[in-house]
């Protein structure tokens, strides 16, 4: 593992700059390391010709712009998925998905190494949790995938490895370096995070005005079902997920998605439909 700072994981407005002063460099550098960081999506400080070169060979020596090496990439048989692999510098693997289309390019991230949830009908959930990707972490899924593919990435899904709500603080960190303008600058309706339910967050969320999009991971109609269906742990009744999903929607003007899959025998019936 390398002992180098990796500069996604520095908050910019706060962190970034503390760590940039620090080095007894004058603040306004700050804007111009986040454009090529963000904006050029530059992988490598020798491309950062604004800055003065002493300066660019200090961030080299002590500073990384990205931290996973690429493991493996599936190309679909049926359409035109990729699913890449990644090695993060401490031995696990992320997962990240790019879903190019004709007119939208998207992209499924994680936000977990492994998942606590443990829906019976997920391969993730059968992956015991490891740990929480970090924000740079879950934001340089984006940066690997454009890079290697060549294309813009328009969406994002937080719908990969992990329940995004457990690991609040970075994916909330994450969502406002994309909605930023002057960082990724995504409009906020086109980032989508699928939750299997946490009340109290999905409340705290809709106070952080990044109004993104929210999908409830239901595929029940009440919480016996449910327990057959996601085997983790979730201390929330299905009624009070529903309500504060709504409450959400209210709050940030959006509308929610719920999220439904269809297991023979277990959750498909006409009482099932009917509730
Ligand atoms: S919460 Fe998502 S990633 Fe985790 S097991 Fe369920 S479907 Fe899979």
């Amino acid at each position: 593992m390398t002992n180098k700072t990796f500069i996604l994981d520095l908050v910019p407005g706060e962190q970034l700059e503390r760590y940039i002063v620090r080095e007894g460099v004058s603040k306004f550098r700050t804007k111009q390391i986040l454009e090529w960081v963000y904006k050029k999506k530059s992988d490598s400080f020798s491309q950062f010709s604004n800055l003065p070169a002493d300066f660019r060979k200090h961030l080299e020596e002590n500073y990384c712009l990205r931290s996973f090496t690429l493991k493996d990439k599936k190309s679909s048989k049926i359409d035109a998925t990729v699913r890449y692999s990644f090695n993060t510098p401490d031995g696990f693997e992320v997962i990240t998905v790019f879903l190019p289309h004709e007119n939208r390019n998207s992209i499924c991230l994680s936000s977990q190494i492994g998942c606590p949830i443990k829906c019976s009908f997920c391969a993730s959930g059968k992956v015991p949790f490891k740990r929480n990707l970090t924000r740079g972490e879950i934001l340089e899924q984006i940066l690997q995938v454009e890079k290697d593919s060549g294309a813009v990435v328009d969406s994002i899904l937080f719908m990969g490895m992990g329940e995004p709500l457990l690991n609040y603080d970075n994916v909330v960190s994450a969502i406002k370096s994309m909605v930023d303008p002057e960082q990724f600058g995504y409009g906020r309706r086109n980032i989508v995070l699928s939750s299997a339910g946490f009340v109290p967050q999905i409340m705290k969320l809709s106070d952080e005005k990044v109004a993104v999009r929210l999908a409830l991971s239901l595929h029940a109609p009440d919480d016996q079902v449910r327990e057959k269906i996601i085997t983790g742990k979730i201390p929330y009744f299905v009624e009070d997920i529903l309500q504060a999903g709504l409450e959400y929607g209210r709050k940030t003007k959006s509308k929610i998605t719920i999220e439904y899959v269809l297991i023979d025998g277990v959750n498909n019936t006409q009482a099932d439909a009917a509730a």
